[in-house]
């Protein structure tokens, strides 16, 4: 039985970086997220797409394993496709156009088994395609929620309606500053968790990660990378390897919660070295691992309060 359900936009991408260019390429949310979540997990996914959607990429999920019952392909229509280009920030997405194409009509239709799935990921949709999916859900252990800037500009309602309902809200620096309307990202986390989700996370790409929760924050450094030719979909990546490897461990806590996150920056560096999910279809045994480990042995902060810091020489009483 899958142990990951994925809802998104499985997509036709043309994307332009200074690297390069792709035409009509493999891409959508649920994509990159569902291969990620499938190197840890069972995987199921719920979305659709038209009749030019290309049997190659059908069979790129399938030998990842993915469950397709709930990918519907519809007679007739054209499958969702975004353009958009980076220029030298690639920490910044612009979008030339959004085709919705067949997901302007769509209705997630969960099957009987999906609803019982306990680890849930709203990768960025409609909210209100988000919403119909948390309805037809019983009981999950966890549900994870992605959005982006389209949804914040125009229809903040029904995705404050979505925030509320979930554990985990995954968003990127922009979009934090753009839905609190505040500069701080300290303030935007705060802000965020009192909105429903026990857990916010702020992407700040090549600048790692910001893991708000209640009582605490932790920062997470992201993976040095040097060569970097397409971000498409490394948001997605991140979310999909976080919530693949908390339903492999089985339990969310914080000690689980902080892994998940390294290990979705990890597999997040994989899919930016390449276009489309080229990279991601091809990690060898053995790379993530060492990627993982690179990134906890760079990562060093002794103890500062050892006794260094007593009796430093405080200006309490200066005037100046
Ligand atoms: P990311 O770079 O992780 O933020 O996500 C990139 C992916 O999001 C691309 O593959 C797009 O197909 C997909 N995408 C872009 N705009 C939308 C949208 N409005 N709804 C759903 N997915 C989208």
């Amino acid at each position: 039985m899958s142990q990951a359900l994925i809802v998104g936009s499985v997509a036709l991408d043309t994307v332009e970086t200074p690297h390069g260019k792709v035409d009509a390429a493999l891409g959508g949310s649920c994509s990159y997220a569902s291969v990620a979540a499938s190197y840890f997990t069972d995987v199921s996914i719920v979305g659709v797409v038209g009749e030019d959607f290309p049997p190659e990429a059908i069979r790129h999920f399938q030998r990842r394993g993915i469950d397709l019952s709930g990918l519907e392909t519809k007679r007739g229509g054209k499958t969702f496709h975004w353009s958009g280009y980076y220029t030298r920030d690639m920490n910044q997405a612009h979008t030339n156009t959004t085709e919705l194409n067949v997901f302007a009509e769509f209705h997630p239709k969960l099957t009987e088994a999906q609803r019982n799935v306990p680890f849930i990921f709203l990768a960025n949709i409609h909210p209100e395609l988000q919403l119909d999916v948390l309805k037809q859900v019983r009981n999950p252990k966890l549900v994870a929620l992605d959005t982006m800037n389209l949804w914040i500009d125009g229809h903040k309602q029904a995705l404050t309606k979505v925030i509320e309902r979930v554990d985990i809200l995954l968003v990127n620096e922009q979009e934090a500053r753009q839905y609190c309307e505040k500069v701080n990202l300290i303030e935007c986390g705060k802000e965020l968790v009192t909105l429903g989700p026990k857990t916010v996370v702020i992407k700040k790409g090549e600048h790692g990660a910001l893991l708000f929760q209640k009582n605490g924050i932790v920062y997470l450094p992201a993976y040095p990378l040097e060569k970097l030719k397409d971000p498409t979909g490394a948001g997605d990546t991140f979310a999909g390897a976080m919530v693949g490897y908390l339903a492999r461990l089985g339990e969310v806590n914080d000690e689980n919660l902080v892994r998940a996150v390294n290990v979705g920056t990890c597999m997040a560096s994989f899919v930016v070295e390449e276009f489309s999910l080229n990279r991601l279809l091809r990690i060898q045994p053995g790379e993530l691992r060492a990627r993982c480990q690179k990134l906890q042995d760079m990562v060093r902060l002794p103890s500062l309060v050892d006794g260094t810091l007593d009796d430093v020489k405080l200006v309490a009483e200066a005037t100046v």
